[in-house]
């Protein structure tokens, strides 16, 4: 099944306002299995909200519209829908009471446009609004489901938990079918990836297999529908092996909330492998990635930030004659790096980062040239030599996030 968004406000058009509820109601969908295809924004406008009432009924089985619903002459997102379906509007006589009641108690006046929160497509379910008092809707037709929400965000997200996500359950057979498994792999770039994949994506309608990318981690999400947990469980096993087949050198862990960096500290402090770092570019970055994770001074005990050359010799001990002969962005300068501090702080692991974060070139060396380099106590040494593509903030995140990488593959893996 698939649905369509429309976030209906001049403000969110304008950029006043960020489509949080948008958002919101993606994840959801995401979850359930429910495919979006399309989002559209348009402004307070009868004709522009019709518009895209006609163009996503025709192409999506279920049509959300969020906003415009309040008292004001601008909010006319139910009356678009009512004249896009040929259908009356009419008050919801229990919650046109609620109204009333409401008005009373706060002593003020009622009038006709506060009155109109209270209407109701003819035939259609009414969405109750715990938190607010414009009415929501649901309106099934052959070809399309509609389901109208109000804009405030206070309003419409627990109108989706509590009354949306009930109701797509019992209409559509969702419930307690769907479960989710979240793989996650690094060491993989997002093309080669999605190459391998490819067929098993392209020939899989259940589960639905979504990947994701991010820097230095990339995640599959698998949502499988079933008669019963069980049975979904079964769907997942089988095409999570199916992945790990084609990819499973690049996995690292499975689970909703998991953090490359976090595993890779943990990891560390499960076997007791104390850590420590020289910094250059990313100036403390990578160690204060790695006190994020609680428990982390039981192997972190602390670092260097060795910015300048000077502070490189004097701090961890790096020659002079080696940053002169082979620049300071080079193989060399990270290992001794590595092993200076490494020594220094008689750690079993030790990660240094040396490189060119930006904009301007050092040396010869340009912007996203970095030498990373890992020393462990055993005396050997790797070292590995990047060129990444970004703006300074961009270079300096991936060499911490490849810092955690080189961890991950030359002492956890
Ligand atoms: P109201 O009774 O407040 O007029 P409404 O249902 O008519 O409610 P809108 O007028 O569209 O909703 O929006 C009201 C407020 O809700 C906006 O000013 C904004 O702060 C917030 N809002 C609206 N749409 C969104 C959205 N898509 N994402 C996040 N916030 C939104
Ligand atoms: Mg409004």
């Amino acid at each position: 099944m698939n649905a369509e968004i429309i976030s209906v406000g001049t403000e969110i058009l304008l950029g006043e306002i960020v489509d949080t509820n948008a958002v919101y109601l993606s994840q959801l969908f995401a979850k359930l299995g429910i495919d979006v295809f399309n989002k559209i924004t348009v402004g307070d406008n009868e004709k522009n909200i019709m518009d895209a009432l006609e163009v996503a009924s025709k192409r999506s089985d279920l049509v959300v519209t969020i906003g415009g619903l309040g008292p004001t002459e601008d909010d006319i997102t139910k009356q678009s829908l009512a004249k896009f379906v040929g259908k009356n509007l009419k008050h919801d006589p229990e919650v046109l009471q609620q109204i009333t009641d409401y008005f009373k108690k706060q002593n003020r006046p009622l009038t006709k446009n506060n009155e109109r929160q209270a209407l109701l497509l003819d035939g259609a379910k009414p969405i109750h609004n715990p938190n607010g008092l414009a009415l929501g809707i649901f309106y099934h037709t052959e070809q399309t489901d509609y389901i109208v929400l109000p804009g405030p965000p206070s309003e419409f997200e627990p109108m989706v938990d509590e009354k949306v996500l009930p109701l797509l359950s019992q209409q559509y057979g969702l419930e307690k079918t769907i479960q989710s498994k979240t793989l996650h792999f690094v060491g993989i770039g997002e093309a080669d990836l999605a190459a391998r994949v490819d067929e098993i994506v392209r020939n899989q309608s259940n589960p639905t297999i979504a990947l994701y990318f991010k820097p230095t981690d990339v995640t599959i999400r698998l949502t499988a529908k079933a008669n019963s947990k069980l049975a979904a469980e079964e769907i997942l096993n089988h095409t999570k092996k199916q992945l790990l087949d084609r990819v499973g050198e690049f996995f690292y862990a499975e689970g909703d909330r998991v953090s490359f960096t976090d595993f890779v500290v943990n990891q560390l402090i499960k076997r007791n492998i104390s850590l420590t770092a020289a910094e250059s570019l990313t100036g403390g970055a990578f160690e204060s990635t790695v006190v994020e994770t609680s428990g982390a001074a039981t192997i972190f005990p602390g670092g260097f930030v060795t910015y300048a050359d000077e502070v490189k010799s004097k701090l961890i001990g790096v020659q002079p004659a080696t940053i002169e002969e082979n620049t300071v962005v080079s193989r060399q300068v990270a290992e001794e790096m590595a092993r200076g501090a490494q020594k220094t702080l008689d750690t079993d692991i030790a990660v240094s980062f040396t490189g060119v974060a930006g904009p301007g070139a050092l040396e010869h060396h340009q912007p996203g040239n970095v030498w990373i380099g890992l020393a462990k106590r055993d005396g050997s040494i790797v070292t590995k030599e990047f060129n990444f593509v970004g703006n300074r903030e961009k270079i300096r995140h991936l060499a911490v996030m490849n810092g955690f990488r080189m961890i991950w593959e030359n002492v956890i893996k």
